[in-house]
């Protein structure tokens, strides 16, 4: 049979804390045409543990590309147009690995993951010179959240990770080099690289030099051996990458100073470019490394709010409490009482992050009634997504000083139309998202078809005038919008303190 004839065609590997994702695009177009997704599993060991297991993510990563390969095979296109795969990946999350053997000496500790909350006591302790050490170099609060930690808690803990390191055979990294390294030759010549986006959340990277801080491994007490090269966003490695969040925020065209995304997965993060300018908030956000789109061109900053939980609540709902079945399934359980009935949801499972930074915190449902049935906490859980939403947006018009006039979306959890309508509603401005959610996957093949050598992908603003939108405005109104968020807040202080 005849091949369609297209135009160059670049892949993406999205490999999220939910599930891994190939997906290739058409470079002229942005059209996505076919795509291939694999849920990955989580272990919970103890409580405040998350783990997954690396080689599960990398055998994830074969099986996308494989299904998606046979699918365009179907469609008749033939995949040596593939010119160049881009990575995008869960940030922060920990690997590391026996460089002879290949295998992983420990399991990956999840961005989510709460262990090192008394490691992150102990050193703040004794953080040298002023608080703002840390701060002041990567643009991140001392917290559980970044990897750096994560290592400090592995070369402590585990036994064949201070041997491999004693052994010379050791090498850290997230999620992008895990999956580079061994798709680029493993034990037989892998490149060991992360990019700048990835290496600005380890806690361990200079985010004005773009390099490892020496100052900052002592701290950590971490042997910079282990650590992997540091490239730019854009370019052959072999394969190209770029954080997730920063993949967005490209694939959404957030290139202007000002512009922000709100990407809501198994966490929410919002992030807005501020240009070639390094911004530091007063109101508990991150400063982080947007992008770097090739060797020479120039870095670009975002000042990010993370929220830990958003999809995973959902997900909580469906693994731990039973309530649905799906995921989807939330929608149609909020929509048969369209209120919470006065009950709020704080998931604070993994302490609260921006704007509050505050690891005591634990979730909490409160405003119970004998009323209360399974569908006003589904609603809750959906409004907690939007209540956070809210809070970041707010400390990132006080960081800004011009309110965002409507907010980009995308993300697994935006297929759900409730949650879009709530959210305009509660932001009282609109809400836009993109007809092709998969924008984290279409800015890594973006970065990747834009790069040095490759140059099938033009990154001008009219490359995506295709792409429709769907738009949400608020329904009800300001007033009634203000009631709401201010008991959430009561809720949210009632979360704070449950662990000391
Ligand atoms: P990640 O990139 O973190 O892996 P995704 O963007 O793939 O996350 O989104 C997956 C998350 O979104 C899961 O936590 C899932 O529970 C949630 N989710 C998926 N579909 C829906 C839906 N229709 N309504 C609410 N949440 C959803």
């Amino acid at each position: 049979t005849k091949k369609a004839v297209l135009g160059p065609l670049v892949g993406a590997v999205d490999q999220g804390t939910s599930s891994t994702r190939f997906l290739v695009f058409n470079s002229k177009t942005a059209e996505l045409l076919s795509h291939h997704q694999v849920e990955i599993k989580q272990e919970f060991p103890r409580e405040g543990w998350v783990e997954q297991d690396p080689k599960e993510i990398l055998q994830s990563v074969y099986e996308c590309i494989e299904k998606t390969c046979e699918k365009l095979g179907q469609l008749n296109i033939d995949i040596s147009n593939i010119k160049a795969i881009g990575v995008s990946n869960q940030r922060e999350t920990t690997v590391v690995w026996d460089k002879l053997t290949g295998e992983p000496l420990y399991n990956a500790v999840v961005w989510l993951d709460l262990r090192t909350q008394s490691t992150v006591e102990n050193l703040s302790k004794r953080i040298p010179g002023n608080n703002n050490f840390v701060k002041s170099k990567t643009g991140l609060p001392l917290s559980t959240y970044f990897s750096a930690v994560k290592l400090r808690w592995l070369l402590d803990n585990v036994r064949k990770v201070q041997k491999a390191v004693e052994e010379d055979r050791a090498l850290f990294g997230t999620i992008d080099s895990w999956l580079i390294w061994s798709l680029t030759g493993g034990a037989n010549g892998g490149v060991h690289c992360t990019d700048v986006t990835n290496a600005s959340r380890t806690m361990l990277f200079n985010i004005h030099s773009l390099e490892w801080d020496k100052e900052l491994c002592e701290f950590f007490e971490i042997p910079m051996k282990v650590l992997p090269n540091v490239r730019s966003s854009s370019e052959i490695y072999g394969l190209m990458c770029l954080g997730d969040q920063s993949a967005a925020l490209v694939g959404q065209m957030c290139f202007q100073d000002g512009q922000a995304k709100n990407t809501y997965g198994t966490g929410c993060f919002l992030l807005c470019n501020t240009g070639r300018k390094c911004v530091f908030s007063e109101h508990g956000l991150l400063t982080t490394v947007a992008y770097k789109l090739g060797r020479d061109k120039p870095v670009y900053y975002a000042l990010e709010g993370s929220v830990a939980i958003a999809g995973a609540v959902i997900r909580w709902l469906r693994d731990n409490l039973g309530i649905i079945q799906t995921s989807e399934e939330i929608e149609k359980l909020a929509k048969e009482v369209g209120t919470s009935y006065g009950c709020y949801f704080v998931p604070a499972f993994s302490g609260l992050y921006a704007p509050y930074w505050e690891p005591s915190a634990r979730g909490i449902i409160c405003g119970l009634t004998q009323f209360t049935n399974k569908c006003h906490i589904a609603f809750a859980a959906l409004e907690a997504v939007c209540f956070q939403t809210r809070e970041i947006l707010d400390a990132m018009n006080r960081d800004c000083g011009i309110p965002l006039s409507h907010l980009q979306v995308d993300g697994g959890m935006t297929n759900n139309k409730i949650l879009m309508q709530l959210q305009a509603d509660i932001l009282y401005i609109p809400v836009v998202k993109p007809s092709m959610p998969e924008t984290t996957a279409l800015g890594a093949a973006m970065a990747a078809g834009a790069a040095e050598g490759v140059g099938v992908w033009s990154l001008e603003p009219e490359d995506l005038s295709a792409v429709t939108m769907e738009r949400f405005e608020p329904q009800i109104n300001a007033e009634e919008s203000e009631i709401r968020y201010s008991t959430w807040k009561k809720a949210v202080m009632k979360s704070m303190g449950w662990v000391t």
